[in-house]
């Protein structure tokens, strides 16, 4: 190296464009990997925090890639929502798991995540009305998560669309509650069922004076006095659920429950009725 600047800009240069280059060929291969049927769900049972009864599952998308083994959604979600894919594929997630819902007992539901860049689409409730009418499930057994960014540009037409969905019957969730960096006031418009209390309040929450137990109990009662209930995502341990449970927090998912499993386990979960 001639230089000590050159140097360190030929040292980091060749791993930039290698990453760059993993990303494209991810990308490539993330375009035709619905056509081969790459792609599947994974369900998670949720449970009644008291009863522990199964009430419904989450339905979370998987890819096999071929030579790469698993791809979390964490990586090809958002590479599927920069490349414009994820219309196509979130349609994909809603059928899929509605077609596998029919086959539970009427009183399980199932949630299907939606990407905030579903919402810019007008055809958001066509998509979904469609998608029943097809499938044959019933409304009530839909419940569809959303996350707080889609309110981040706080704009009339995804309200429009959120007014569209509730017609149609399907339950709403926000998803990962508190961690959006979004201010509250959607609240005042939205009609939510539940909310969703993100995995990074709950672990390793087992101290009712700790901090996270107080946002805990502040997001519980708020959901209760706007008549949502609410969900414990990320339950690991005897402990966590204890606390959760004196919180007064009516739902629970989580590892200790059961981890994502393949739709023929989680079929005969839903026929059982309970994960213990
Ligand atoms: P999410 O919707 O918050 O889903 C919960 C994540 O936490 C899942 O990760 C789940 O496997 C994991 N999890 C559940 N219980 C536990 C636990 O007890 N301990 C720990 N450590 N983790 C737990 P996963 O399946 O990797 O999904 C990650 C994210 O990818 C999801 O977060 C969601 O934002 C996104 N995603 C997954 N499937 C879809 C989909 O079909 N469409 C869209 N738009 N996004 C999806
Ligand atoms: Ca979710
Ligand atoms: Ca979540
Ligand atoms: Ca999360």
């Amino acid at each position: 190296a001639k230089s000590a600047g050159k140097g360190c800009f030929r040292f980091f240069a060749p791993d930039m464009h290698e990453a760059a280059r993993q990303r494209q060929l991810l990308e490539s291969d993330l375009r035709v990997a619905l056509e081969k049927g790459e792609l599947w769900l994974a369900y998670q049972p949720c449970v009644d925090a008291s009863s522990e009864d199964v009430i419904g599952f989450e339905a979370l998308i998987r890819w096999n890639h071929p030579e790469r083994g698993s791809v979390s959604p964490v990586e090809f979600i958002p590479l599927a929502e920069e490349i414009g894919l994820i219309n196509e594929i979130g349609e994909w997630v809603l059928r899929t798991a509605c077609a596998e819902a029919t086959k539970w007992p009427k009183h399980i539901t199932v949630a299907v995540n939606l990407s905030p860049i579903q919402f810019k689409s007008h055809a958001l409730p066509t998509i979904v009305r469609m998608v029943l009418n097809d499938t044959g499930l019933d409304p009530k057994q839909l419940e569809l998560e959303i996350t707080e960014g889609v309110f981040l540009n706080n704009d009339d037409h995804v309200h429009d669309m959120i007014d569209g969905l509730k017609a149609i019957g399907v339950k709403l969730a926000l998803d990962d509650f508190g961690t959006g960096y979004s201010s509250l006031s959607y609240l005042q418009r939205v009609p939510f069922d539940k909310i969703k209390i993100d995995r990074s309040f709950v672990s390793g929450a087992h101290d009712p004076e700790s901090r996270n137990a107080a946002l805990i109990r502040a997001m519980v009662g708020l959901a209760s006095d706007l008549k949502m209930q609410t969900t414990a995502e990320g339950v690991e341990t005897r402990e966590e659920l204890a606390l959760i449970r004196s919180l007064g927090c009516s739902l629970v998912q989580g590892y200790l429950f059961g981890k994502p499993m393949p739709p023929e386990e989680a079929q005969e979960l839903a026929a059982k009725g309970s994960a213990a």
